[in-house]
């Protein structure tokens, strides 16, 4: 690991100001990917700005159906969220499918979808659930913010805040996880509000996390496992690595489909 300056940020304006005065500097948050990354000496930024003493930016709050979570909220505090799983278990259940209790303690939500790994999970739920991803400058649409692999609309000095979306009627997520990272393979989130449907697919896509129109008009029609049967999934969409290949890959995001939609009854 190259050698790295550390501050500790107390708020977010403070951590947009001492990145600004950094050479080249990155924030941090649970730094389960950002740390690992550095070790490898993949990155080597000039200073880090932790932003996990930030209070602003942690807890889950559930208002009716509406819910705000803090970006700086580990995976574990959403996982056992009693509110949030009072209105939607599913995203409780993705958080406790991540990585393994370590990574659930350290890694945070917003970390997560800062960094939009092809086979993270979170980014699924933001698109599925038609999240708001808030910022320290602005509100972006999910559908706005996922620009392909390791890519957002984020600018350098914007932070993540904050997510807020409105709980589903039903949602569910099935992931088929890699054996030895836990990361997803293919990871498929369904969201049902009346005649609304939203299917997100992780792990699986050659650029990303992406929604898939044929399975949500299917199922905006005919709310069903089988309704997913009969959809084309296409190879030439998927991503094919040591793993799996994009066939394979195709193949499970019908059979993870078929599994969310199930568990969303
Ligand atoms: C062994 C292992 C297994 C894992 N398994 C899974 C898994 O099954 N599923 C899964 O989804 N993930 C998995 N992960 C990743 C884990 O979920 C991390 O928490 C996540 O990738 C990064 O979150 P972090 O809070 O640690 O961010 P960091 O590593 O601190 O930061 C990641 C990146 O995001 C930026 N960043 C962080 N917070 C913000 C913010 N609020 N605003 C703007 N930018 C920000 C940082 O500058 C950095 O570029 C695994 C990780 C490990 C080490």
């Amino acid at each position: 690991m190259y050698e790295t300056t550390y501050h500790r940020a107390s708020s977010v304006d403070e951590a947009v100001s001492l990145l600004g005065k950094a050479e080249d500097g990155k924030f941090l948050a649970g730094g389960m990917t950002l740390i690992a990354t550095m070790k490898q000496r993949l990155a080597a930024p000039s200073d880090l700005v932790d932003l996990r003493h930030i209070d602003a930016m942690k807890g889950i709050s559930v208002n009716g159906r509406s819910v705000r979570i803090g970006a700086g909220t580990c995976h574990y505090d959403v996982a056992s969220s009693a509110e949030l799983r009072a209105v939607c278990p599913a995203l409780c259940d993705l958080a406790s499918h991540i990585g393994d209790p370590h990574v659930r303690h350290m890694g945070t939500i917003g970390g997560s979808v800062a960094n939009n790994d092809p086979a993270a999970d979170y980014p699924s739920a933001v698109l599925a659930l038609n999240m708001t991803v808030i910022t320290n400058k602005r509100e972006i649409a999910a559908d706005d913010f996922f620009k392909g692999l390791f890519e957002t609309a984020l600018e350098e000095d914007e932070i993540i805040t904050a997510f807020s979306f409105e709980a589903p009627e039903k949602a569910a997520y099935a992931k088929f996880a890699n054996p030895a990272s836990r990361y997803a393979m293919a990871g498929v989130f369904v969201a049902k509000n009346g005649g609304d449907v939203r299917v997100a697919v992780t792990g699986a896509g050659s650029d990303g996390v992406f929604r898939h129109a044929g399975m949500e008009q299917a199922l905006a029609s005919h709310w069903s496992a089988d309704a997913v049967a009969g959809i084309h999934v296409d190879a030439e969409d998927m991503l094919s690595d040591l793993h799996g290949t994009s066939e394979y890959r195709a193949h499970l995001v019908k059979v993870m489909a078929k599994r969310a939609v199930a568990a969303a009854g």
